[in-house]
């Protein structure tokens, strides 16, 4: 299966979107820029609003009828783990496994010696073109090299065989990622763990790396930009040695797992995919379900209401709903707003503290976190939340597309 060049993961915590997003796809298309839709939504995610894989499965199929788009699209099973991969397997055609767990897990001398004796025909080092240090291989980079990532890259292993078992090979898109840890994987990094692939023959398409910097959830991406030019420059030249050097699928490409919203590196990462004319797969999905309650308050005072009530109560249960996303969020509590303080907003200034436009004058990055991680709430909602979703389905739809297109793709694909 080919993914396509330029991917977009898309996807909503309640599956109501689908039509909307594709809708961004579509101009995009007419625009003369191929972008294949993903949706994408984690097991923590199915698992916190009780939505079940074949219902992403059901929205991706839907919208693809009901705009009548012609070409591939995918649903993925984002994040998964062998313990959980088998409530996806009939439903979704893009796995991403998950592995940043087995990261450092020892593994044993045997195995070790096997990855070495596995480089010893690269020679005691390797020069990449693009990249000026040469990355060496001595016995005590490899033996580093192994005890970091050969048990989480065999891991990986075992989840894509268990997953080939059924579907068959070449049936589905196989994602490796290792991004929702602290500490970032490096170029070099990189290099060994696209060598530990191969010899794992797991034939991937994308692979997401955890990038120098912080990705928090709903907000733009904090930390050196340069840096992380530099580092997904080097990324991309790997990649290109290690498709070409240890047989791995041509198209494979970088995943960024951007966490809604990271504006201000997506111009780097649009110059460096035109550069070397490379393809870039970009998930993103919560940035949807902001859309959502973005285009809550502008609908109606109905909608409006219902939005504050998100904010209340999330902000009551701020702890319970942050825990799971301790390493993805940075919420300084001093700048959320008093929740009598939000009674007394209008549509527009709920909408503006909500809508992330950099530099926007009322924008709040630790409002926009906290009903980022919010949703909770409005699954806890039920059939009150979905109904309101109906009834205003035009006016959010606007919003979802809007934000896709003009925020997201237009910024990554460059047109
Ligand atoms: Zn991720």
């Amino acid at each position: 299966m080919i993914l396509g060049k330029y991917s977009f993961g898309t996807g909503d915590r309640f599956g109501c979107q689908g039509e909307a997003q594709l809708k961004a796809l579509l101009k995009a298309n007419r625009q003369g820029v191929e972008i294949t839709p993903v949706w994408n939504k984690s097991n923590r995610e199915h698992n916190t609003i009780h939505s079940e894989p074949a219902d992403t499965r059901t929205e991706a199929d839907n919208a693809v009828k009901n705009l009548g788009w012609e070409k591939p699209y995918f649903v993925d099973a984002d994040h998964i783990s062998l313990s959980n991969v088998d409530r996806f397997i009939r439903h979704a055609d893009f796995f991403t496994l998950d592995v940043a767990v087995y990261i450092g897990e020892k593994p044993s001398a045997g195995e070790v010696k096997a990855f070495k004796e596995s480089c010893a025909p690269l020679g005691s080092r390797v020069i990449i073109p693009g990249i000026p240090e040469a990355i060496p291989l001595t016995d005590q980079v490899l033996e580093e090299a192994a005890g970091k990532y050969l048990r989480a890259v065999k891991e990986a292993g075992r989840i894509y065989r268990h997953i080939e078992a059924q579907k068959g090979a070449g049936n589905f898109i196989t994602e490796v990622s290792m991004d929702e840890v602290a500490a970032p994987q490096t170029p070099v990094d990189m290099f060994f763990i696209l060598k530990i692939i191969a010899n794992e023959q797991i034939p991937v398409q994308t692979l997401a790396p955890k990038f120098s910097g912080r990705f928090n959830k709903g907000v733009d991406y904090e930390g050196n930009t340069e840096q992380f030019t530099r580092e997904f420059e080097q990324d991309v030249l790997v990649i290109d040695y290690a498709v070409k050097n240890f047989g791995l699928p041509a198209d494979l490409k970088l995943s960024v797992h951007s966490g809604s919203d990271k504006f201000s590196i997506y111009p780097a990462m649009a110059a460096i995919i035109r550069k070397y004319d490379k393809g870039l797969h970009v998930k993103t999905a919560g940035t949807s379900w902001l859309e959502e309650v973005i285009g809550l308050a502008v609908s109606s005072e109905e909608g409006l209401a219902v939005a504050r009530e998100i904010y209340k109560k999330a902000l009551a249960r701020r702890d319970e709903l942050c825990a799971p996303y301790a390493d993805v969020i940075d919420i300084d509590t001093s700048k959320l707003p008093d929740p009598a303080a939000v009674d007394t907003w209008s549509q527009k200034k709920f909408a503006d503290t909500l809508r992330h436009i950099p530099g926007h004058p009322d924008y709040n990055p630790h409002f926009r976190q906290l009903i980022h991680v919010g949703y909770k709430i409005a699954a806890e909602m039920g059939d009150e939340y979905i109904q309101l979703l109906q009834k205003y389905s035009t006016v959010i739809g606007n919003c979802v597309e809007e934000n896709i297109y003009d925020r997201h793709l237009k910024r990554l694909f460059k047109f």
